[in-house]
């Protein structure tokens, strides 16, 4: 046990080395308090010191002295977990010699974050609540604390209130960056500052409720632990490096939230040079879920038919503008158009009624969707009339699928209301051609086959011809 004049001695040398420090004024702040935290740490011979800032329950390491890769200056911890939320409520000096044999036996920090002896007490800066000063180590503390310890801490967290107090006086830019702090962390949009390499440096409230994470959580982690994979985060930079500097960036991406939820999100961006020689990106970050999802279902509404959910006469017109405009680009493919027409139909509703030649109209929509390939376009072109577009489909081929729908209808019986119906379809085949002004003049070819189809007595497949050029169209 050292004898009360050694620890005076050791107390004086601490406070002669603080004062020290405090004089010497071509070191920086955080040098300064660095220094003063190891003046703290081997008078109370423990392993980690920190100067900590607490806004609400953000608990950020201002400075640190630690064993190296253990703790760093703006690391982020919720102030749940530490023994100095403890320190706050209790607004004095807290002193834990050996956590397993007092009565915090079970706190978040240890079981957290391993830690045994602490001893922390409040900051204040102009009078207010700042954060704190603590000490804490893995291994209990082989002495106990006592009433000198107790002071010398209490020494220490004076000195550091009056010293920050001090730097904000002296350094307006302080006070400056807790207006800042206070504007980033209250700004209604999620706000995000990364630096060049994607590191996250800054995250608000907005932000952490967007992706369903907390602050440190994110804090000093690369940008990708939100993005969906690894593509759309290297999509996202090569946008991000072809942007010029002075412009803001707009994009929309799927991110993965915390709990797997995939929600989108629209990200205004722009560079600032926050250091020489290193630029810095600040976002801006609204969740637009919702108007996306609005927005797939009125486009979907748009170009879909609603009985049979094929897609509509509009939009199906328009993908054979396409195929049209394709053909006059590249004229060795060639191209299929098919037109459907339920033969007698106007039967099926006057025996059975509109709503099972509704039921009809579903099925045989049903039969047309099975097989497609991916770059097959189905459509409901009118009541009883479907089309479809086969790319890269010659005559020949599209003949014989043509057939293998038409005998699928034919072997087809529906029951309904303990009524079997049984419905054929006539078919008009044309291949798109290279000299086809617009999509009318193909849908004209086709329609003309599909007439001959059911002038030569329907259920049939008929590929136009030009001798039929004489016909009305
Ligand atoms: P054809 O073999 O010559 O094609 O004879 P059809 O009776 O099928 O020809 P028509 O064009 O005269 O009749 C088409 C019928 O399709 C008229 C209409 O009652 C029916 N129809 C059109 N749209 C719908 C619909 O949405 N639901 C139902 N149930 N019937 C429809
Ligand atoms: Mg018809
Ligand atoms: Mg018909």
């Amino acid at each position: 046990m050292p004898n009360k004049l050694q620890i005076i001695k050791r107390q004086n040398s601490a406070l002669h080395e603080l004062n020290e420090i405090a004089a010497i004024s071509d070191i920086n702040p955080k040098e300064t308090l660095r220094k003063a935290l190891e003046i703290g740490k081997k008078y109370f011979g423990l392993e980690f010191g920190i100067v900590s800032h607490i806004v609400g329950e953000d608990y950020t390491v201002d400075v640190q002295s630690s064993p190296t890769e253990t703790l760093f200056d703006g690391q982020l911890f919720v102030l749940g977990s530490t023994y100095c939320k403890t320190t706050i409520e209790i607004d004095d000096v807290l002193a834990i010699t050996d956590v397993t044999k007092s009565k915090y036996v079970g706190h978040p920090c240890h079981r957290d974050f391993n830690l045994v002896s602490y001893i922390g007490a409040p900051i204040r800066v102009n009078s207010k609540v700042y954060g704190t000063i603590n000490f804490s180590s893995a291994q209990a503390r082989h002495l106990e604390y006592d009433k000198i310890d107790d002071e010398f801490m209490k020494l220490l967290s004076r000195w550091a209130g009056s010293f920050l107090e001090r730097q904000f006086v002296v350094n307006e830019f302080s006070l400056e960056k807790q207006k800042f702090e206070m504007i980033f962390e209250n700004n209604g949009s999620g706000t995000l500052l990364i630096d060049n390499s994607c590191q996250i440096l800054m995250v608000n409230k907005r932000f952490c409720e967007i992706i369903g994470f907390s602050k440190s959580e994110l804090v000093g982690q690369n940008a990708i632990i939100y993005y969906l994979d690894e593509l759309s985060y290297q999509t996202a930079r090569d946008k991000i490096s072809k942007t010029d500097k002075s412009s803001y960036i707009n994009m929309e991406h799927q991110l993965k939230r915390k709990d797997g939820k995939l929600i989108w999100c629209k990200f205004i961006g722009s560079q600032i040079e926050l250091a020489k020689d290193s630029t810095t990106m600040i976002w801006s970050i609204l969740d637009i879920t919702i108007q996306k999802e609005m927005q797939e279902k009125l486009e979907k509404q748009a170009t879909t038919d609603f009985l049979t959910e094929l897609y509509n006469r509009r939009y199906f017109t328009s993908r054979l503008e396409e195929e049209v405009s394709k053909m006059k680009r590249d004229k060795t493919t060639r191209t299929s158009l098919l037109i459907f027409d339920l033969d007698k139909f106007k039967h099926v509703n006057d025996t059975l009624g509109h709503l099972t030649g509704d039921v009809v109209l579903k099925e045989f929509a049903n039969i047309l969707k099975k097989d497609l390939r991916k770059t097959d376009i189905v459509g409901r072109i009118g009541g009883e009339e479907f089309a479809m577009i086969l790319p890269n489909t010659d005559a020949k081929h599209a003949t014989i699928l043509a057939n293998r729908i038409r005998e699928e209808v034919c072997n087809k019986t529906i029951n309904i209301d303990n009524k079997n119906i049984n419905f054929t379809v006539s078919i008009g085949l044309t291949t798109i051609m290279h000299d086809d002004i617009n999509s009318d003049t193909a849908f004209a070819r086709a329609d003309t086959a599909l007439y001959k189809a059911k002038e030569n007595g329907r259920n049939r497949v008929e590929e136009y011809d030009k001798s039929y050029s004489s016909l009305p169209l």
